[in-house]
C-alpha cells in the first residue's frame, strides 16, 4: 500500500497518518520529497480497513493498495511516465535520449574528438567510464578521477551531459560532482550498499540490468534507489547471459515492454554490450526506438582496434554518425507514437 500525502501535508498530519498505520500492524517506510510525502506502508495486516481509514484521513490524497512487490517504481502506483530533466534535454518524454561514448575514458584527445562528433550527430548524452569493472585485476581499470576531469573538459566543449559510472558507495559524492547521470553497472545492480547511497546523491540514476538478473529483481534494485529517496531512475536492458555464444549476451528485447507494462521509468537499450559485436548495433538500436525504448546507449570510439576496452562492439565515429542518420526516420514515429500517447489517443 502506497499513501500520497496532499501537497504540503503538515508534519501534525502526516505524524497522525503514520501513527494510524502503525496501529493496523504495519510498518512505516516514508519518502519526504520537495512537495509531498509519501508513505509506503509495508508489513501484514487488514489492507482494506486500513485503506479505508486511511483515505479518510485529513492530509491524504490517495491510498492505494499495490499487489506487486516492487511499489514505488510499479504502475500500480503510478501510471504516468516518469520524465525527468538532464542538463535541458527531458528523458522520458517526447524525445528520443541517445548517450554515446567510448566504453572508457582514455586520453584527452579521444574524449574530446569523441564528443565532438557524436554531439555533431545528434546525441545528447556523453558516456565514458572513468571507473571500469573488469573481469580482470590486470585489465586497465580507468582513469578515475582524471577521467571525470576529461569529462567535465568535454561537457564544457560540447555542451552535452555526462553519464559515467560510479562503482562504489564511496566514490558516490565524488563522482556525483562530475556526472549529470550516474551510471550503475550490471555486475553492481545488486549492490545494495550502492543503490542506498545512490538514494541521495541527488542526480539520476541509469540502473543497468545484472547480467544474471530477472526484471522483477531490475524492479527490485530500482525500488531501492527511490525508497531511498531518488525517484529518478532509468532501467536500462544491456543483454543478459544464455547458452548462446553467437553474441557476448543475449539482448532481451522483449525487456522492454514487459518494463513499460510494469513500471512508469524510462527504459534505455544499450546495444554494444547486449551484441558484443558493431555490426550488430545497428540492428539492435532500430529494434530498440521501434519497440518503445525512451532512449540508447551506445559505445562509440575513434580508433576502436585500439580501444582499451571494449573494442571490439563500439562503432568508429563515422558509423556512428551514420547509425544516427539511420535512425531519423524511425525516431519520427517513435515521436508521433509517444506524442499521440500523450494526447490521450493511445493509452
Ligand atoms: C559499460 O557500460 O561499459 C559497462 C561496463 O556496462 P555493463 O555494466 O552493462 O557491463
Ligand atoms: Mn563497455
Amino acid at each position: 500500500m502506497i499513501i500520497s500525502m496532499r501537497p504540503h501535508a503538515t508534519r501534525e498530519e502526516i505524524d497522525h497518518v503514520c501513527e494510524r498505520i502503525r496501529e493496523f500492524g504495519y510498518k512505516v517506510h516514508s519518502i519526504e520529497g520537495e512537495e509531498r510525502v509519501v508513505i509506503g506502508v509495508v508489513g501484514i495486516g487488514d489492507v482494506t480497513a486500513c485503506l479505508e481509514s486511511l483515505e479518510a484521513t485529513p492530509g491524504v490524497e490517495r491510498a492505494v493498495r499495490i499487489s506487486a512487490p516492487y511499489k514505488f517504481v510499479s504502475k500500480e502506483f503510478k501510471k504516468e511516465r516518469t520524465q525527468m530533466r538532464v542538463n535541458g534535454l527531458e528523458i522520458g518524454g517526447e524525445e528520443f535520449v541517445v548517450m554515446a561514448g567510448p566504453c572508457s575514458v582514455e586520453s584527452e584527445r579521444q574524449i574530446m574528438e569523441t564528443a565532438e562528433s557524436v554531439r555533431k550527430a545528434g546525441a545528447r548524452i556523453l558516456r565514458g567510464g572513468a571507473f571500469k569493472p573488469r573481469t580482470s585485476p590486470y585489465d586497465f581499470q580507468g582513469l578515475e578521477l582524471e577521467g571525470l576531469k576529461l569529462l567535465r573538459k568535454a561537457k564544457e566543449a560540447t555542451g552535452l551531459a555526462i553519464i559515467t559510472e560510479v562503482m562504489s558507495d564511496r566514490d558516490a559524492e565524488m563522482v556525483a560532482e562530475y556526472a549529470d547521470i550516474m551510471q550503475v553497472g550490471a555486475r553492481n545492480m545488486q549492490n545494495f550498499a550502492l543503490l542506498k547511497s545512490l538514494g541521495k546523491c541527488g542526480r539520476p540514476v541509469l540502473l543497468k540490468r545484472g547480467m544474471s538478473s530477472t526484471i522483477k529483481e531490475l524492479l527490485m534494485s530500482a525500488e531501492y534507489l527511490v525508497a531511498h529517496g531518488n525517484s529518478n531512475v532509468l532501467l536500462c536492458e544491456r543483454g543478459i547471459r544464455t547458452f548462446e555464444t553467437a553474441t557476448r549476451n543475449t539482448c532481451d528485447i522483449a525487456a522492454v515492454p514487459v518494463l513499460n507494462e510494469l513500471t512508469h521509468l524510462p527504459v534505455i537499450v544499450d546495444p554494444s554490450h547486449a551484441t558484443g559485436k558493431r555490426s550488430l548495433v545497428p540492428a539492435v538500436a532500430r529494434a530498440a526506438v521501434a519497440i518503445g525504448a525512451d532512449g540508447l546507449i551506445v559505445e562509440a570510439h575513434p580508433d576502436p582496434e585500439k580501444a582499451i576496452s571494449d573494442g571490439a562492439q563500439s562503432l568508429t565515429l563515422e558509423q556512428f554518425s551514420k547509425l544516427m542518420q539511420q535512425l531519423r526516420p524511425y525516431i519520427e514515429l517513435w515521436k508521433e507514437s509517444r506524442q499521440a500517447e500523450t494526447a490521450g489517443a493511445v493509452v
